[in-house]
Parts: C-alpha cells; structure tokens; sequence
C-alpha cells in the first residue's frame, strides 16, 4: 500500500534532486569514452551512497563501467533499471549549457536519462527498511549494452519486476511496447573489370547489391508493425569501374519474437542473384521485442498507484525504439518502461525535463517499488484495484 504522503516527502527532496541531477549533467559520458563512463560512474556512486547511505557494486566490462546496489532482503525484489551514459560527447556543455529557467531543466543527457537514474535513488531511499531493490545502472545502453547486457539479464531474471527510468513518452505517458531491433550488414563481392573496355568479365557487386536490397525491402509487413529498412550503402572505388565490393546495412523493427525470427531466417537464407558473386551476411537480433503483455499488468498497477497518489492519469504508449527494457521482458520479468522525466527531445537539441513533473515522477516510482517489494507472489497487479482499493486504473 503507497505511502500516501510521497508526493509532499518527494517535493521535499525536490532541490537535492535538482542538485543531483545538474552534478551528472555537468559529468559529460558519451558511451564510447571509457574514461569519461568511468568519471560518471564514480560520480553515480558518491551521489548514491549519499541517498541510500551504501556504495554500489563497481562492475567493469570490457572497459565499460556499470553499477549496482543489491538493497534488502524481502520476498519480492524490485529492479531499478537506468543507465548514465549518454550519447553527447565530451564538449557538449558549451554549446548545450545546463540551465534551469522558467521551470525547464536543459542539459546533455537531462532527459536521457540522467534525471530517470536521480528519481531511481530517491524513490528507492524512500522504501522502508528492507525492501528488496536491485538498483542496476549501466555505462553502455546508448550504443545497445554490449558489455551489460548478459549483466541486465541476470539482474531481472530473480526480480518480480523491472522498471525502466528511461525517458518517458509525450505527456509522460509510460512506454508499454518497444519493437524488437535487428542489425544486419549484407556484403556482396564480384570482379572488378574496366567498365568501357571489358564490363563483361566482371561481376558487378552494386548490381548484386541492388538486387539484394529489393528483396530485404520485401520482407516488411506492415500489417504486422515489422519494418526493414536499408540503410548504409557503399561499393566500388571509381567511376569506370565494374565494382568488385560492397555493401549495405539493414535496420529491422518488430512487434514480436516470431517476427523477429522470421525476418533473420530469411535475411540468412539470401543467396546472390549474379553468377559468380558472392554474399557475405553478418549481424542478427540486437534487442528482443518488448511486448505490451509484459507492461500489462505493472501498468495497471502504476495507475492505480498514482490514483491513489492524486497524480494525473497516466497512460501508457508504443514506442519504435528499444532499450535495456527489451531485455528484461526478454527474460519474462514483467517490465514497465518510460518511467523516468517527463520532458521531450531525447538525443536532440531541445532536450529538456519539465521541473515541475519530477517529485510527482519519483512519488510514483517509489510507491510502485513499494507496492512490488511488500508482495510476495510473482503477478501482484492481477488483484491490484482490490489491493489499493480503488477503482481508478
Ligand atoms: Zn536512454
């Protein structure tokens, strides 16, 4: 049962919040900076040992630097999903100052989601002692979690549930269904010959390629949300020239799993369309399908939470891209994403949080940790209007 109190306990925090989130915006951590990831996360952890009064696991992989608190012990553990790389680089500051003005927050990363990993250690120092809370923040989700990816997976897979910190959807609407996304890079090889003098003997890989590119573009279906998409292409070296290499890259979304292995099936199977040319596929499923069933029922419960809270109805709305939320549903841990700042313009110029949004946010996720860590069955929300007694989902 939420606190009901949490908004005004939150609004207290509000300016030490404030404060915790211009300290991150001003420690710049574009993921591919190792050192820049590790400054940040010595950071992460001075600020979170200050807010749950313990230090975090450091966790290095492959150079990329994660954290994690393993909080209480209760039956139900909750997971705390964020990440504090961001995808500005170091420099970014002077032409994208952190400001606060007319109740707008604006930063590198303010959005995306350095304020979402804030309302993660304040919503989890508010839960009474004991409370079973797997805080995980990660150093790599911005170039798709390479080195933390088996590390999340392993984290949500004793959780009751996941919830994602990212930046919420428009009008702080909670993200319940992210596509699945595949990468691929086709690459064709043929011969290079003189185009004026012999393009016979030659193999022409941007023949072969075009012809490759029109059947990936086939296996789209619409219907069924699943989009492929040519991206990158390159091949030959001059213009008189049959060009003997080249390539492209192919950009996959999906709705479900089945999609997702119907479109790699197929993309595994192309066979060149040239005599003589040859094909080179490599790539594959980078993050599986967040599938609304797996918000279904955190969603109901977050809105009954914030009903009882007296915060603004909240729904829920399907996104195209992914993030480390596909992989804990990845794994069957319920998960609810986009529970992070409200505000607009992730990765882009106007990034921007909306102040006034923030105590309310962390209310709701420190009341929803509660709820999750106090059960003691794996599928609380099925009983959820019983449990908080009220009707308003
Ligand atoms: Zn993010």
């Amino acid at each position: 049962m939420p606190e009901l109190d949490l908004v005004p306990r939150m609004q207290a925090r509000l300016h030490t919040m404030l404060g915790d989130i211009e300290a991150l915006v001003r420690c710049e951590s574009p993921s591919a900076d190792l050192a820049a990831v590790a400054r940040s996360a010595q950071l992460v952890a001075a600020l979170g040992a200050k807010r749950l009064g313990a230090a975090p696991d450091k966790i290095v992989i492959d150079g990329r630097t994660h954290l994690r608190w393993r909080l209480g012990d209760g039956p139900a553990r909750v997971l705390l999903l964020a990440h504090h790389d961001t995808v500005w680089p170091v420099g970014s500051l002077s032409t994208h100052p952190f400001a606060i003005d007319d109740g707008i927050l604006r930063g590198p990363g303010c959005f995306d989601m350095k304020s979402g990993l804030v309302l993660a250690l304040h919503a989890a120092a508010e839960q009474a002692d004991g409370a079973a809370v797997t805080i995980l923040v990660t150093g790599d989700e911005e170039i798709g979690s390479p080195s933390s990816r088996d590390l999340i997976q392993t984290e949500a897979t004793d959780c009751v549930a996941a919830l994602v910190l990212e930046a919420s959807a428009p009008g702080g609407a909670v993200k319940t269904e992210r596509k699945g996304v595949s990468l691929y890079r086709v690459a064709a090889a043929g011969r290079a010959a003189h185009a004026g003098l012999e393009p016979e003997s030659g193999i022409n890989a941007t023949v072969e390629l075009a012809s490759q590119i029109l059947a990936v573009t086939a296996l789209a279906d619409p219907a069924l949300g699943t989009t492929v998409s040519p991206t990158l292409m390159s091949a030959g070296n001059t213009t008189n020239t049959i060009p003997d290499a080249g390539e492209f890259a192919v950009d996959v979304r999906v709705r479900d799993i089945s999609e997702q292995d119907r479109v790699d099936a197929a993309i595994r199977a192309l066979r060149p369309s040239l005599p003589g040319a040859r094909l080179e596929i490599t790539g594959g499923p980078n993050r599986p399908p967040l599938q609304a069933s797996a918000s279904e029922e955190l969603l109901a419960r977050a809105q009954a939470v914030a009903g009882m809270l007296g915060l603004p109805p909240l729904s829920g709305a399907a996104v195209g891209g992914g993030s480390d939320g596909n992989f804990t549903a990845g794994v069957g841990t319920p998960t609810l994403d986009g529970l992070g700042a409200v505000g607009d313009g992730a990765h882009a110029d106007h990034e921007h949080v909306v102040i006034g949004e923030l105590a309310g946010r962390a209310a709701l996720v420190a009341a929803l940790v509660a709820s999750l860590a106090d059960s003691d069955t794996p599928s609380p929300a099925i009983n959820s209007r019983a449990a908080f007694g009220t009707g308003q989902p």
